[in-house]
């Protein structure tokens, strides 16, 4: 059986006072919860706030981040590396988000150094995949997922998918409300599943698939309610406690049933 997991991306948002606010909140929010693991992914600078304002609520949330370089230390300016990361306590981090394939030109073959180096640091994969509109009128959906996921299979073995995380994310459902259906989404996650179990059976039975692009308290449940769907990568609704932990709430109560 799979453990849920619900983590929010923060993106480039946040200030002092709103990463101690949206954190007090979701200590509180998430007291007594059960059956899912919560992680938040603020930007850098405030992962260090975030590791404090955790730990004063008892540890409740994971912490994660948005991007880690392929280097632990060095001449690599403005880079953050998995030992930092893990210096403040942050495990679970995200790699292959559209944003930065996108706005830093980073390809597959790179995001699979990510997660190699991430793996080899004891830190936690979240490797976000998925496709573009114009791949998803073109029906390469499956094509494209199962593309991203074989840099990391065929550089590292099917065995480097276990306790990481897949977030499967069409790039047309991020930021825009336009999220796909949960039977859609559902399809597209037992298709990466059966990738998967081609290689490895007991590697595709564990991992945790997310699905992420626009979800809300009002969808989540349908979301949850498919069997391969085991959690959500969140992005805008992350922000907001109340809206959060509603979804947190959701993959629990769905999961346990
Ligand atoms: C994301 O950025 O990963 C995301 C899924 O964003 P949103 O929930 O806002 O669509």
């Amino acid at each position: 059986m799979r453990h849920p997991v619900v983590m929010g991306n923060w993106k480039l948002n946040g200030s002092k006072e709103m990463v101690s606010d949206l954190l007090k909140g979701l200590n509180a929010e998430l007291e007594g919860v059960e059956g899912v693991d919560v992680a938040v992914a603020p930007p850098a600078l405030y992962i260090d706030l975030a590791e404090r304002e955790i730990a004063a609520g008892g540890n409740k949330i994971i912490l994660g981040a948005q991007n880690t370089d392929l280097n632990n230390s060095g001449a690599f300016t403005g880079d953050m590396s998995p030992a930092m990361l893990k210096d403040f306590g942050a495990s679970h981090i995200i790699i292959g988000h559209s944003e930065r394939r996108e706005y830093h030109a980073e390809s597959d073959e790179f995001v699979a150094k990510k997660f190699a180096f991430l793996k080899e640091n004891g830190l936690t994969p979240v490797l976000c995949i998925g496709e573009s509109e114009a791949q998803n009128e073109a029906g390469e959906t499956e094509a494209v997922c199962a593309r991203q996921i074989d840099a990391v299979i065929n550089t590292q073995g099917v065995e480097a998918l276990e306790g990481a995380i897949i977030a499967y994310e069409p790039i047309w459902a991020i930021g825009t409300g336009k999220a796909a259906t949960a039977e859609d989404a559902q399809r597209i996650h037992a298709s990466i599943r059966a990738h998967i179990a081609a290689k490895s059976e007991e590697v595709a039975n564990k991992v945790v698939i997310q699905y992420g692009g626009s979800v809300k308290p009002e969808n989540a449940e349908a979301y949850f309610a498919q069997p391969d769907i085991d959690g959500a990568l969140v992005g805008g609704a992350a922000l907001d406690a109340k809206s959060f932990a509603a979804i947190a709430k959701a993959a629990a109560t769905a999961k346990k049933a």
